[in-house]
């Protein structure tokens, strides 16, 4: 069982029935691998978060392989490494759930907790599963910063702070009205940091910069 951290009434079913294609792909996955997770994937991190790290969706051999965010794929050899890095975790990474990582004061929420085909989600998809993200954002009440990596979790969390018009960019800060602050980095993906689009000191900028926020209090 993975070392995850659920929320109560913010975790989907491990059937849940709600987006037919995402539920075909887990269908066919759990045929094709019974050993992996292949279900809705919770939250990871401390309940007492400060910060809520906000990603897009399970990756297919990291979330959706090992059943907790991030884990067991090069995205989250990144994130991971920089949550260590600005003490955000403790323990050693090990790119599976048994391992010793645990997070200090963030927590991991996803988009959308199932896989979609191609990470690339329909715009049905992401609304299907707000709830659960803004169930499980409510249910932080401690959380002053949000980090949303990607575009797709910038606007989802823009959403649910009741951030109107917020451009999305790399580094770029917004103040919600009741004060919370979201941030928005490129996505830790593969693809970004093999482009070179991301590179690991303007990712770990975005987590300098929560930190520093965080601080001020
Ligand atoms: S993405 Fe969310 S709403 Fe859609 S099937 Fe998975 S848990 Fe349910």
């Amino acid at each position: 069982m993975a070392s995850t951290s659920p929320i109560p009434k913010a975790e989907a079913p491990r059937d849940c029935p709600l987006c037919p294609r995402l539920v075909a792909l887990r269908g066919q996955l759990r045929r094709e691998y019974p050993g992996w997770w292949n279900a809705p994937v919770p939250a990871f991190g401390d309940r007492d978060a400060w910060l809520a790290i906000v990603g897009l969706a399970p990756g297919k051999r990291g979330a959706n392989r090992t059943g907790r965010p991030f884990t067991g794929d090069h995205a989250g050899d990144l994130l991971f490494s920089t949550l260590l890095k600005f003490d955000l975790a403790e323990g050693e990474y090990r790119g599976d759930p048994s391992d010793s990582l645990r997070l200090k004061g963030a927590i991991i929420l996803n988009t959308i907790k199932c896989l979609p085909p191609g990470n690339k989600p329909e715009p049905g998809e992401i609304a299907n599963c707000r709830p659960y993200f803004e169930t499980a954002l409510a249910a932080l009440p401690k959380v002053r910063i949000v980090v949303a990596l990607g575009q797709i979790a910038h606007v989802a969390a823009a959403k649910s702070m009741g951030l109107a018009r917020t451009m999305f960019g790399h580094g770029t800060e917004a103040v919600a009205p009741d004060g919370r602050i979201l941030l928005s980095s490129y996505h830790c993906s593969r693809q970004n940091t093999n482009t070179g689009r991301l590179t690991h000191a303007m990712f770990e900028s975005v987590f300098e910069r929560a930190v520093a926020l965080g601080e001020l209090g």
